[in-house]
């Protein structure tokens, strides 16, 4: 599978501030990676540097395993990255055909990259007229006039409705399903969760997570167990145990523990029966990403 993009110890810094910080990780032909994080966490400087819009500080990156240069890798990347700006009194067609002028390109796509966005009855409004979801859509448009091998979207869904955001995604699956690799940048998690095959998460400019969402989603889960008294009997038993890893105290009676492998509840509820530990609340959670990255992102708060 070849690799798109390639980032190697990318470093920025604006003063003392280290917005992005020895980043490294690399984009192969075909997935959607979304990178992940929250406000500040340096998703936009990272997606700043590659389209050479940001020097790094120091590190390096190399799109197309460095075989053009990234003048020229650049003509075959598609981005949005700030809010789209277009002529309010011109149409979506007029706006998309200026597009074309000025970066060189034929006008023949116009048509077939609006019906892609959904804008086709609309193509002959003015801009003006648009809602916030459709000058989106058209910035999605005309970042892929250029047939590009990848898209780089910054935070496509922000400020849109439900409807807004529903239509994006789907846009987005689309585009993806055509074969267009995907790069975007988040801070929301059920969105990576529900376009992304890939993702990187970032807290202040680190890389804290890098993986398939798949096997992030995936682990053993979680228990939330309850007793009346004897807390403190289970959770020495628990820590005594392979089956259990971090434990949490909600309450005095209340307590969740992380499973470390494969169990059932079945299984843990004789354990504890067996050690005359009796419960009052036994509850298996399936761990979700959510969980992983609140939890990933807390622990690297300081
Ligand atoms: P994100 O896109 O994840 O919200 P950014 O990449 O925009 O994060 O910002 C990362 C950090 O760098 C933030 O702390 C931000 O305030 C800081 N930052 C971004 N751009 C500049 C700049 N031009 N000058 C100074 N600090 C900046
Ligand atoms: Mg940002």
């Amino acid at each position: 599978m070849s690799t798109y993009l390639k980032i190697k110890n990318l470093t920025k810094r604006y003063g003392s501030l280290t917005a992005v910080d020895d980043l490294s990780f690399e984009i192969k032909k075909g997935n959607i990676y979304g990178i992940l994080g929250p406000n500040g966490s340096g998703k936009s400087t990272t997606l700043g540097m590659v389209l050479n819009v940001i020097n790094p500080t120091s590190g390096n990156f190399e799109w197309f395993e460095g075989k053009t240069t990234t003048q020229e890798a650049l003509k075959k990347i598609g981005a949005i990255i700030e809010h789209p700006n277009f002529y309010p009194y011109m149409t979506a067609v007029q706006n998309l055909e200026l597009v074309c002028k000025i970066k060189g390109i034929s006008t023949s796509n116009i048509e077939e990259k609006l019906a892609i966005v959904n804008l086709s009855d609309r193509k002959n409004s003015k801009f003006k007229t648009y809602s916030l979801g459709m000058k989106q859509r058209l910035a999605i448009a005309s970042a892929l006039l250029n047939n590009p091998k990848v898209l780089i979207l910054d935070e496509p869904t922000n400020g849109l409705d439900p409807q807004g955001i529903h239509q994006i995604r789907e846009i987005i699956l689309k585009i993806a399903q055509q074969g267009t690799t995907i790069l975007l940048a988040s801070h929301l998690l059920y969105e990576v969760e529900k376009i992304c095959s890939h993702v990187i998460i970032l807290n202040k400019g680190k890389k804290i997570y890098e993986g398939s969402v798949k096997a992030m989603s995936s682990n053993y889960g979680y228990l939330e167990l309850g007793v009346m008294e004897q807390q403190e009997k289970l959770i020495n038993f628990l820590k005594n145990h392979d089956y259990f890893g971090e434990i949490e105290i909600k309450n005095k009676h209340e307590i969740t523990v992380m499973l470390t492998q494969e169990v059932e509840s079945a299984t843990i509820n004789k354990l504890l029966f067996k050690e005359n530990i009796i419960l009052s609340h036994l509850v298996k959670q399936n761990s979700s990403l959510e969980k992983n990255f609140l939890e990933i992102t807390q622990n690297f708060k300081n």
